[in-house]
């Protein structure tokens, strides 16, 4: 148990981040919104140079219309009306093999439960918004070029030595939480004796931003998100339209073979992928490691671990700066409760019970996905102008199309569930399956709460997130103040909201749902509960 009593420390920061990565800005801009002084330390100059991350999917969407952001990652992202197909060839200029029709992002059917759509935004836009907006926190200071070199803690706190960079001054700031989002290589992880399960290594890939005013127009293949050439040893590379204009991010797919890394013939290979000479101008390069990682624990005492940290995955289906915005929501709800005081001593190990089971499921799905893609091996003669040439594409080309490698991830996205956690209300049975392509709503506790619009502009997750909201819904809802009395008791923020809509009762299925401040459901019933006291105290990890 933690102790989480913070009224012996003496701190000059109630918590510190550690890293400006998407994942780190997102825990700045979530402790802003809530109001917590948090100071966030980046060793760069926030400036993304290639972007890594670029599908925001439906969950962080919501986040970001907590945040006021959602609108800006629509207009700066990947434009809606646009084309997503993916389209399989042996070159771009060359014959095609499959296309993989996807709706743009403004015709997606968005599962009932669900109204904010996953959107394409790279990380050079994205990061930006996260930066602003948490500036835009007073009680937020970003600090850039500032290493963290170590951290200590002791029952009342944590402190962590820090270096300015630009002057090489030297500075130990006292902290009652530390948040550690240093990307994979986390030093502090490796401190705490945290440990990585999994694949260390899935293949060794080389990623090429480029800038091609020639690459949209210059072949048959029409308007796509993605493209992706198929050889004799199968997909060995895609390029992907960063802003559905002129930037372009080439992807060699590489091998498990650690001495290929770093090798890639950045000219010869664009131009086998196009089949032809184009102009180009390269921007960036990065060389990285596909993995298949998660760890055994996200939380030491006053040190939480968030991102790439604790899990690290192949990018197949866009849950790795997803998975971790995932994290950061669900520990700072728990960070405020310590810091006010209701939190219980048990609250904060929660976050590993909730989250683990999650960044596991994504990270050995995204590995699913990729190995997916690698086992359709064409045969040697598929480049052939022959008729056995004609046939291995065309039989290539449906097993493509049968491993749907881009089919829909609403279950994941969206329909994740706290089952095990011990801070929920369980009900007896076993839970509805878990769903990985679609999504069915359910408001059983431990699942997200599921979205509707309330009106024009105006979400039932809008609601959500300053304290614990009791939803009475229904044109006749039970009175529950007992469980507002319990609440206020103990120093629970809980509010009563009362959604009359039938459409929105229907989907939340009981009449009277306690939905948590991080948008997951805490209890439900027709009927206020006999005891308020005990649902109140397991919910803030205090039974
Ligand atoms: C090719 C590719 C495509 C991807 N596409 C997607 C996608 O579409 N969707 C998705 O969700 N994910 C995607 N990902 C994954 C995503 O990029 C990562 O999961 C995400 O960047 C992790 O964010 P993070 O903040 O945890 O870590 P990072 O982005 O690695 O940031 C960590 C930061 O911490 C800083 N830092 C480290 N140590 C210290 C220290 N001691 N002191 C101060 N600062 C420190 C670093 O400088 C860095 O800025 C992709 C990844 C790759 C490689």
């Amino acid at each position: 148990m933690l102790d989480t009593s913070i009224s012996s420390g003496n701190f000059d920061i109630p918590v510190l981040i550690i890293g400006g990565g998407p994942v780190g800005l997102a825990m700045a801009v979530e402790l802003g919104w809530r109001g917590i002084d948090c100071m966030l330390v980046e060793q760069g100059d926030g400036v993304v140079g290639h972007p890594k991350t670029n599908g925001v999917n439906m969950r962080t969407m919501e986040y970001c219309r907590r945040w006021g952001i959602a609108e800006a990652v629509r207009e700066q992202g990947y434009p809606l009306g646009r084309s997503r197909d993916h389209i399989y060839f042996t070159t771009l200029t060359g014959w095609e093999i499959a296309r993989q029709v996807n709706p743009a992002y403004d015709e997606i059917q968005l599962p009932r439960g669900a109204v904010e759509p996953f959107q394409r935004c790279p990380q050079t836009a994205f990061d930006p918004l996260l930066q602003e907006r948490a500036r835009s926190f007073e009680p937020v200071t970003l600090r850039y070029h500032v290493r963290c070199e170590g951290v200590e803690q002791d029952p009342s706190g944590v402190t962590a030595r820090l270096r300015n960079l630009q002057d090489g001054e030297e500075e130990n700031l006292r902290a009652a939480f530390v948040v550690a989002c240093e990307g994979a290589r986390s030093p502090i992880r490796d401190a705490l004796g945290i440990k990585l399960d999994g694949t260390p290594v899935l293949g060794y890939s080389t990623n090429v931003l480029f800038r091609s005013e020639e690459f949209a127009t210059m072949h048959d293949k029409g308007d796509g998100r993605s493209y992706l050439a198929m050889g004799p040893e199968g997909q060995w590379a895609s390029v992907n339209s960063i802003n559905g204009k002129d930037l372009w991010r080439f992807q060699v797919r590489g091998s498990l073979d650690p001495d290929s890394w770093g090798k890639v013939d950045v000219d010869a290979d664009l131009k086998r992928f196009a089949g032809r000479d184009f102009d180009y101008q390269i921007l960036s390069i990065l060389e990285w490691i596909r993995r298949q990682l998660v760890a055994d624990r996200y939380q030491d005492g006053r040190i939480a671990l968030a991102g790439d940290c604790i899990h690290q995955l192949t990018p197949a289906g866009s849950f790795g700066m997803n998975t971790g915005v995932g994290d950061i929501t669900n520990l700072s709800w728990k960070i405020e409760a310590a810091l006010s005081g209701w939190a219980g001593d048990g609250l904060i190990a929660t976050y590993t019970t909730e989250r683990r089971p999650i960044g596991k499921r994504n990270v050995d799905f995204a590995a699913a996905r990729y190995a997916r893609g690698e086992n359709v091996i064409p045969a040697p003669f598929i480049l052939d102008e022959t008729p056995d040439g004609e046939r291995e594409r065309k039989e290539v080309g449906e097993r493509i199309t049968d491993e749907a490698l881009a089919a829909p991830t609403f279950g994941l996205q969206i329909g994740y569930r706290y089952d095990d956690s011990p801070i929920i209300c369980h009900e007896p049975g076993p839970p509805p399956p878990i769903e990985r392509e679609t999504y069915t709503p359910t408001t059983r506790p431990g699942a997200r709460a599921p979205d509707a619009w309330l009106g024009k502009n105006r979400a039932v997750t809008d609601l959500f997130g300053r304290g614990f909201v009791l939803l009475a819904l229904g044109a006749a809802p039970p009175k529950a103040e007992n469980l507002e009395q319990a609440a206020a008791a103990r120093g629970v923020p809980l509010k009563t909201v009362f959604v009359t809509e039938p459409d929105i009762a229907d989907l939340y299925q009981q009449a009277l749902v306690l939905v948590r401040p991080d948008g997951h459901v805490a209890w439900r019933g027709e009927a206020p509960p006999a005891d308020a006291g005990q649902v109140i105290d397991l919910i803030r990890g205090a039974a």
